[in-house]
């Protein structure tokens, strides 16, 4: 089924990126459709207090900052659809995107499909999610003073959020499942002369324990298989991320990791027309507040993209 209407900007996805250009853009009365996709929220949906986010003095939690930015955009005319884009189209004008056999046409595209923290996938470790399991030292290490916490990954993000996390916990293991770390030489080096951070090689998770909150995990030597407890109250995942980029493969340009490639200082894709924001498009920042801030240049250059094409 196709709709014959031709909606000014779609936006696909409904993090803090999705739904601020949402707001920029149903201010510009542009009317924007929003497909939020069935987890609506993005990443923020899995957290607990959010106390980076300004403007709430005493945080905020994740699910109530996106609930109230998804309001503010549906406030000034956002349609918002709880579906899954499943494919698009981006060769030709209009654009189009399709839910399932459902096509909608778009004069311009903004996407803001974020990217996803990536789990070990324990049962346990989804039971503790914000309850001690977390994927973001930079939202959750402040959760952990005087606590003694453990970093799952041997890449950069795990060194960093390991010496970030020793601002905060008296004392940070760092499980790294090999023999070598994946982490650049300057990077690991920070984290080796950290007094506080200890480096457990040839070691996973495999559970994680406690009642309501976390007090260890069980730990396994990837080479003798053996197991041993080792006590912590918090775990940090840092094993990368995978952007949710599937559906564009092929349709805009895709680093080698598969982030979308934006133009530098923009959020201009490959094609004339459609921006990407947030963490589909970001290695390197990943906070709410920086999506939010992608989302907002995205909708002012959708609508200055626009304008153009009026004229
Ligand atoms: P990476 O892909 O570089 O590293 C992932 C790490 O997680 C590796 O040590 C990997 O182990 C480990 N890992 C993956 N899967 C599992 C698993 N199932 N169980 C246990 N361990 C696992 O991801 P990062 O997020 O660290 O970095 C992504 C990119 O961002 C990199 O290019 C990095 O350089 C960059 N970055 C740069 C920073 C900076 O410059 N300040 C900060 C943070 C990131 P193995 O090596 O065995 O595969």
């Amino acid at each position: 089924m196709s709709n014959t209407k031709v909606e000014d900007v779609v936006i696909i996805g409904s993090g803090p990126a999705g739904y601020t250009a949402a707001i920029y853009s149903s201010r510009a009365n542009l009317k924007p459709l929003l497909f939020e996709g069935e987890e609506s929220g993005g990443q923020l949906m899995t957290t607990t207090d959010v106390e980076n986010f300004p403007g709430f003095p005493e945080g905020v939690m994740g699910p109530d900052l996106m609930e109230a930015i998804g309001k503010q955009a549906s406030r000034f005319g956002t349609q918002i659809l709880s579906k899954n884009i499943t494919k698009v189209d981006f060769s030709k004008q209009p654009f189009s995107v399709f839910v399932k056999d459902t096509e909608y046409k778009a004069n311009s595209v903004i996407i803001s499909t974020g990217a996803s923290a990536r789990y070990l996938g324990l049962e346990s470790e989804k039971k503790f999610l914000g309850k001690g399991v977390s994927a973001c030292a930079t939202c959750d290490a402040a959760f952990f003073r005087d606590k003694v916490v453990c970093v799952i990954g041997g890449g950069d993000s795990a060194m960093e959020e390991a010496v970030f996390l020793t601002r905060f916990a008296t004392k940070v293991y760092i499980l790294n499942r090999g023999e070598k770390l994946r982490a650049s030489k300057i990077m690991a080096d920070r984290a080796i002369k950290n007094e506080k951070i200890k480096l457990i090689m040839n070691a996973t998770m495999t559970e994680v324990l406690g009642s309501d909150i976390v007090s260890s995990i069980t730990m396994q030597n990837t080479k003798t298989n053996e197991k041993s407890n080792l006590i912590v109250d918090g775990v940090f995942l840092a094993i990368g991320h995978t952007p949710n980029t599937k559906i564009f493969k092929n349709q805009i340009k895709l680093d080698s990791t598969g982030y979308i490639i934006t133009e530098p200082d923009s959020t201009k894709t490959s094609v004339d027309g459609v921006f990407a924001c947030g963490d589909v498009q970001d290695t390197k920042y990943r906070q709410a507040i920086t999506a939010a801030g992608t989302g907002c240049m995205a909708a002012l250059e959708s609508e200055k993209f626009l304008e153009s094409k009026a004229h």
